[in-house]
């Protein structure tokens, strides 16, 4: 069985506890390789130390959420801009726009989502998205600022007319375990008919908990273990009526070029 990516994770989130004995059960379950995404400057230091501390496991995306976009600091540009310099491999997230909440809101998020759309097309770095029912300003947000050539709609959950006009912009899209929550059928049926070659998985852990019967590591408080990600790929592989095997080195593959990775583990 080829090793699992999980394309996109918060590793750094202090509800998981000392990540030492969760990248343990991680790579016993099976998973070789995820991207941690920052949320915001506080978690920054934190997502630096684990890909400086596990530098063929843990590949650091450096951003600013739309939740924490009324958070940043007059420096928060330039401290970025200088932490992707330093990072070759690092790219850019988790960012995005998100209309599911109303605080803070969309005219407090946009700017700060549009500076890290450009900072990413200039130092041509993948771009991991985080978008709730906000697609009509996503598309006005590249009329403004042209993304970068790789893009990941991370929790994917818009209509597959939506997917259709983000494939040509190199976007890439992400299942978490959550959607196999029967309530999110039509979140599976939209990934059944994406191009297989721009599918990645993710566990987006702590949070996007999957149903009880996917959960192989339980944690206390409905946390989600990042070592869910193979069970959850062997249920999305069911889904989509291939092997998980198949399914394993499809996304591993997918991660490597959405991502730009140099290599590939087995
Ligand atoms: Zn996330």
């Amino acid at each position: 069985m080829p090793g699992w990516t999980d394309a996109h994770n918060h590793l750094q989130d202090p509800r998981l506890g000392d990540p030492a004995p969760v990248i343990a059960a991680m790579r016993a379950a099976g998973v070789t390789r995820c991207v941690a995404n920052a949320t915001c400057e506080a978690d920054w230091p934190a997502v630096e130390a684990l890909a400086l501390a596990h530098p063929d496991f843990v590949f650091p995306a450096f951003g600013i959420h739309p939740w924490h976009a009324h958070t940043i600091t007059d420096a928060w540009f330039d401290r970025l801009s200088k932490l992707l310099e330093k990072h070759p491999h690092a790219t850019l997230g988790e960012c995005g726009l998100d209309q599911w909440i109303s605080s803070p809101p969309l005219a407090v998020q946009l700017p700060v989502f549009i500076a890290q759309l450009r900072l990413a097309r200039e130092t041509q770095r993948p771009l991991t998205i985080h978008c709730l029912k906000a697609w009509n300003a996503l598309f006005d947000a590249f009329a403004e600022a042209p993304p970068p050539p790789t893009l990941l709609l991370h929790s994917f959950n818009g209509s597959i007319e939506i997917a259709r006009r983000l494939v040509p912009l190199g976007a890439y899209f992400s299942f978490s375990g959550h959607f196999l929550h029967p309530r999110k059928a039509a979140v599976l049926e939209v990934f059944r008919k994406l191009p297989h070659d721009r599918i990645l998985l993710e566990t987006d852990a702590p949070d996007m908990l999957p149903p009880g019967p996917i959960i192989s590591n339980p944690l206390p408080d409905s946390l989600n273990h990042p070592a869910n990600l193979p069970a959850i790929g062997h249920a999305l592989a069911a889904a989509l009526g291939i092997p998980p095997e198949q399914l394993a080195t499809l996304t591993r593959d997918n991660a490597t070029r959405c991502f730009g990775l140099t290599s590939t583990p087995p």
